[in-house]
C-alpha cells in the first residue's frame, strides 16, 4: 500500500488482509476533506489488487471517528488545497449559491460512501471509543462491524447542527424507524451491547484484543473463496436496493440539502448562525440512551 498522510496501512497473510487505519488521533479521528481523498484512493488501491480478499476499516487512538472535521486548521488548509487542485468538487468551488457544497457533499460524503459500500472486497470496521456522526458513514459503509466493549455510537447532527442527519442516511435501516427517530431527536448515544442487539454490530471484543480478534474473524472470512463472497455481498446489498435502500438514500439526501439550504437563508438573513444552528461547541456531553431516563 502507499503512504499516506492521514491514514495508516498494514498488510497480512501475504497481502489477504488489509488494514486501513484513519491516523489522527489527536482529532479522534475526525474526517477532514484530506483524509477522505486518500480512504478513497487506499480503497480504490485494495479493490484494484486481487491478492485482497478482506479489508478491515480502523482508527488509531481512542476513538475509531468523531465525525467531519468541524473546521480545524489542518482541515481548513487542506480544504483550500483540494478545492485549488480540483474545483469543481470542492465546497467553496467556483458555482454560485448551494450548487458548490452540494456537489462538495455529494462527491465525498454520499458517492464515496455508496462506492465503499459496494467496494469488490469483504470489508469490516473495527470500532473503538466513538463513533459518531459521519464516524457512523464509514461504519455503516462496511459489510460488518465488530464492536470493542467501550464502543458509542451517536448521530448529533440534530441536536448539535440543526441538521436532520447525514449526508448518507443509513440511520432507519440500521437502527430500525423508531430508534433512528429517537437517536437523531434527542442525539443519545448506543454502547456496543445495543448496537449488537439492533443487528448493527456483529462482534464485541475485549478493547485489548481487539486488534487481535478482528484480525482471527477476517482470517475466517478471508477462507471464503472471493467469488462466493461477492455474491453473499451482492445478494444481499442488492435485495436491500430493491427495498428501496438505494432510493431512499438520495431522497434523504435532497432533504438533507433543503435542510442545509434552510440554514444558508437564515444565515443571509442574520436570523441565525447557519450550520451552527444547534450550537454545537457549548453543546453538553452525549448521554447514553437510557430506558427509563426521559
Ligand atoms: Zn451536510
Amino acid at each position: 500500500m502507499k503512504d499516506y498522510r492521514y491514514l495508516k496501512t498494514e498488510s497480512y497473510d501475504e497481502g489477504q488482509i488489509v488494514k486501513i487505519l484513519l491516523n489522527r488521533p489527536e482529532t479522534r479521528n475526525a474526517q477532514n476533506r484530506g483524509l477522505l481523498v486518500e480512504l478513497e484512493d487506499a480503497f480504490l488501491e485494495a479493490e484494484t489488487d486481487d491478492r485482497v480478499r478482506v479489508v478491515i476499516l480502523g482508527g488509531v487512538g481512542p476513538s475509531f471517528s468523531s465525525g467531519h472535521d468541524m473546521g480545524s486548521k489542518e482541515a481548513r488548509e487542506d480544504f483550500a488545497e483540494i478545492a485549488a487542485r480540483d474545483p469543481s468538487v470542492g465546497e467553496g468551488a467556483t458555482l454560485p449559491g448551494r450548487e458548490a457544497p452540494w456537489r462538495g457533499e455529494w462527491h465525498h460524503f454520499l458517492q464515496n460512501t455508496l462506492r465503499w459500500r459496494n467496494l469488490r472486497k469483504i470489508t469490516i470496521a473495527q470500532v473503538q471509543g466513538k463513533c459518531y456522526a459521519g464516524g457512523l458513514m464509514l461504519a455503516w459503509a462496511c459489510d460488518l462491524i465488530v464492536a470493542a466493549e467501550d464502543a458509542e455510537f451517536a448521530d448529533v447532527v440534530g441536536t448539535r447542527l440543526g441538521m436532520c442527519g447525514l449526508e448518507y442516511f443509513g440511520h432507519p435501516w440500521e437502527f430500525g424507524p423508531r430508534k433512528a427517530k429517537e437517536l437523531l431527536l434527542t442525539g443519545d448515544s448506543i454502547g456496543a451491547e445495543e448496537a449488537h442487539r439492533l443487528g448493527m454490530v456483529s462482534k464485541i471484543f475485549p478493547n485489548d484484543k481487539l486488534d487481535e480478534y478482528t484480525l482471527a474473524f477476517a482470517r475466517r472470512i478471508a477462507q471464503i473463496p472471493t467469488f462466493t463472497a461477492m455474491m453473499i455481498k451482492e445478494s444481499v446489498n442488492q435485495t436491500v436496493d430493491n427495498m428501496g435502500f438505494y432510493n431512499s438514500l438520495q431522497a434523504c439526501f435532497t432533504i438533507h440539502t433543503l435542510n442545509h439550504s434552510h440554514h444558508g437563508e437564515l444565515a443571509a438573513r442574520a436570523a441565525g448562525d447557519g450550520r451552527q444552528a444547534g450550537g454545537w461547541k457549548q453543546a453538553p456531553p452525549v448521554l447514553p440512551a437510557l430506558v427509563g431516563r426521559p
